[in-house]
């Protein structure tokens, strides 16, 4: 929508979906989370069992643009954001995800914001959601409607990398509405969290963010998700990380050697080679938050 108002985007028609029923919150019968695609940010994060079962959900919500916009902005309308490159958004520099073919005018430019994963030479820009961060992280569902009927979607193939059609951002067809997210029960999520670090503190999108959940037995990691926002293509499920964390002692050591791993795969810019590091800050703090 955003882009609709700054003259980026031009669609033919444009159909106002507000007054579907899509905005309730609710506990499914076998204890997961049920998300409307409609549902305001500000209504999911105050949600007691969301609060309670999934706090590093509510966190990123509330961490999320400003008051005002989380009382109005949707969950589904969040996971569809926009990456905000100002090449994108300028409407006149090179960028192959407005015009396919024409460039990449951040691949040289001003690229401190942009991503050092999941990256290809046609695109480096970050996906901008926080709350998808978490949700990555705890294997959410995004199920769709459409003229061929519904579908589920793990929401980690929801968010596309970039690779050569950077225009193509998500695998919704035509016609085809997310209707809600659903987040399966897991009780490694009850002590889940959510850190965000930015330039400011309010109004701000992250330039490293971290979600992170530990089951640990005897002082040893049993069960780890950890997913990173704000350095990626995508929100960024830390699979390499989490697998050096299986069996490993729940300790700083430990944690940062799996961040450390996750990184390896880093490909930094001119104004970007700062946040490999800060990544595995970030991912050793809320790895280390989780453990308490
Ligand atoms: Fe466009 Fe992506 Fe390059 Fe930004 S990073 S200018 S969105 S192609």
């Amino acid at each position: 929508m955003d882009l609709i108002r700054a003259g980026i985007a031009r669609p033919d028609h444009l159909i106002d979906i507000n007054d579907l029923p899509l905005t309730a919150v609710e506990e499914l019968e076998d204890g997961g989370l049920h998300i409307g695609a409609l549902a305001r940010m500000s209504d999911v994060a105050r949600t007691p069992v969301v609060r309670e079962r999934y706090p590093a959900i509510s966190r990123a919500l509330l961490l999320g643009a400003s008051e005002q916009l989380r009382n109005m902005a949707s969950m589904g309308g969040n996971l569809r954001q926009r990456t905000r490159c100002a090449y994108l958004r300028d409407g006149v520099s090179p960028c192959n995800k407005r015009e396919p073919g024409s460039g990449c005018a951040a691949l040289d430019g001003l690229n401190r914001g942009h991503a050092i994963l999941g990256t290809s030479e046609r695109c480096i820009a970050t996906h901008p959601s926080d709350v998808a961060v978490p949700l990555v992280a705890l294997d959410a569902v995004v199920h769709t409607a459409g003229p061929d009927g519904g579908r589920s979607i793990d929401i980690d193939d929801f968010f596309l990398l970039p690779g050569e059609t950077p225009e193509v951002e998500h695998p919704l067809a035509h016609g085809e509405l997310i209707v809600a997210i659903e987040v399966p029960l897991a009780p490694i999520a009850r002590r889940s969290v959510y850190l965000k670090f930015r330039d400011r503190q309010s109004y701000e999108f992250a330039l490293v963010s971290a979600a992170a959940a530990l089951e640990i037995e005897d002082g040893l990691v049993t069960g780890a998700r950890l997913a990173l926002g704000g350095v990626a293509t995508k929100p960024w499920r830390a699979r390499r990380a989490e697998a050096a964390l299986a069996g490993a002692p729940a300790d700083a050591a430990s944690f940062r050697r799996a961040a450390a791993a996750e990184l390896e795969g880093a490909v930094v810019r001119e104004h970007n080679a700062f946040k490999p590091e800060l990544a595995i800050r970030a991912a050793v703090r809320a790895l280390s938050e989780a453990a308490r």
